[in-house]
């Protein structure tokens, strides 16, 4: 308890406090330190059928992730969600979390399916680009940097006549984006008309999959101009993640992206050669999880008040899914120091273990996946004190 205690002080949000408890507790805080150092395990967590079904918390995840902070809120542990959902900014994710989950999360904790297309910002930053999905995946887009961003709701409604299902489509009577960008200064704005889209961007779940596939199949076969025939080079198209089912709020799973990159690149290749060129991220994609690696020990060297290069690199690092496809795999593909804990809250819900992608542990919930890392990470180093 007393370790609780000093690590209030240390690592707390108001750090102030720390300074004015000066050279008093400064023996104490080189141990708390020392104590801290010797944690060098983090955590990631998938989010949908791990610690949210729909928008409804499950398996105690509140509980769970409570336990990693200290009685004054402060992280004391570094996880971060490694999901491979999306829609929205990184920035509003960790606010709708934090309002759900009940502790501070930070930005930098939520790593969704989209977060590496800020790696292409470089190569399309000044280019037109389509955004596909649910949510806000322009504004997504946007707050990365790329400034010629349109959604595929925004970039068809500058095509008359480009989705023949249009009128039968009653939901779409209310198109809240035309209220500030009517088409005709899109057209203008974008020079849609004249422009060539450089690339297509699957940012989260597409919600109209006729308008979508058939929006995406005239961008990509006429190259970059929709209605002037057929032409090249194909526009390059980026999927955020591709996974072919996850659990939501209905009972049994739901088609995922990965359903729709099949369907997609099947009509495709029956109405167009070459064949489909693509490229998709999220997990099971090994970079994803190094890339998480590397945001765990920025977590580290935040919660240890430390610079990065004096972090040690963290021993293991636990992934809780719920998809072996998914979650599983990817930390199989990735190997050390990745360890792998399936849960039976969502896509997985057998006794045993799975059959093509068998986990490391396999436990009932996330609370007791919490509950088992803290007890063993505990007793390496001889100190109770979760
Ligand atoms: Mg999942």
């Amino acid at each position: 308890m007393r370790f609780l205690s000093v690590m209030k002080v240390t690592f707390g949000r108001t750090r102030v406090s720390s300074r004015l408890a000066g050279l008093v507790i400064a023996r104490s805080l080189s141990n708390a330190t020392l104590q801290s150092e010797r944690y060098d395990f983090g955590i990631a967590f998938d989010i949908d059928g791990v610690i949210l079904r729909g928008r409804t918390p499950i398996g105690g995840s509140p509980e769970a992730l409570r336990k990693l902070y200290d009685d004054s809120g402060s992280l004391r542990i570094p996880y971060l969600f490694l999901t491979n959902g999306g829609g929205i900014p990184e920035s509003r994710r960790a606010q709708e979390l934090t309002r759900i989950l009940g502790v501070d999360i930070l930005p930098l904790q939520v790593v969704q399916g989209h977060s590496p297309f800020k790696n292409l910002l470089n190569r399309y930053e000044n280019e037109l680009i389509v955004t596909v999905g649910k949510g806000e995946p322009a504004t997504v887009m946007s707050e990365y940097g790329f400034r010629k961003t349109l959604s595929i709701d925004e970039y068809s409604s500058c095509f008359n006549d480009i989705d023949p299902l249009a009128p039968y489509k009653h939901w779409f009577t209310e198109q809240p984006f035309l209220k500030n960008n009517r088409p005709e200064v899109m057209q203008t704005k974008y020079n849609v008309l004249s422009d060539k889209v450089k690339a297509a961007f699957v940012v989260s779940d597409p919600v109209d999959w006729s308008r979508d596939i058939q929006v995406l199949c005239d961008i990509l076969q006429s190259g970059g101009l929709p209605g002037k025939g057929v032409g090249d080079p194909q526009p390059a198209l980026y999927f955020a993640a591709d996974d072919l089912e996850y659990q939501a709020a209905f009972p049994c799973e739901r088609l995922g992206m990965g359903a729709f990159r099949i369907a997609l690149e099947s009509i495709y290749n029956r109405i167009h050669h070459p064949p489909l060129k693509y490229t998709s991220y999220g997990k099971p994609n090994p970079s994803v999880f190094k890339n998480a690696e590397v945001i765990l020990k920025q977590l580290q060297s935040y919660i240890l008040e430390k610079q990065e290069e004096e972090i040690h690199e963290l021993e293991t690092i636990y992934m809780i899914g719920d998809n072996p496809s998914v979650d599983i795999n990817g930390v199989q593909q990735t190997g050390k120091p990745w360890f792998s804990i399936l849960t039976r809250t969502g896509v997985f819900r057998e006794n045993g273990n799975h059959a093509q992608f068998p986990a490391d542990l396999v436990i009932d919930t996330v609370e007791e996946a919490v509950d088992y890392i803290l007890r063993k990470e505990s007793s390496k180093i001889g100190v109770t004190i979760f």
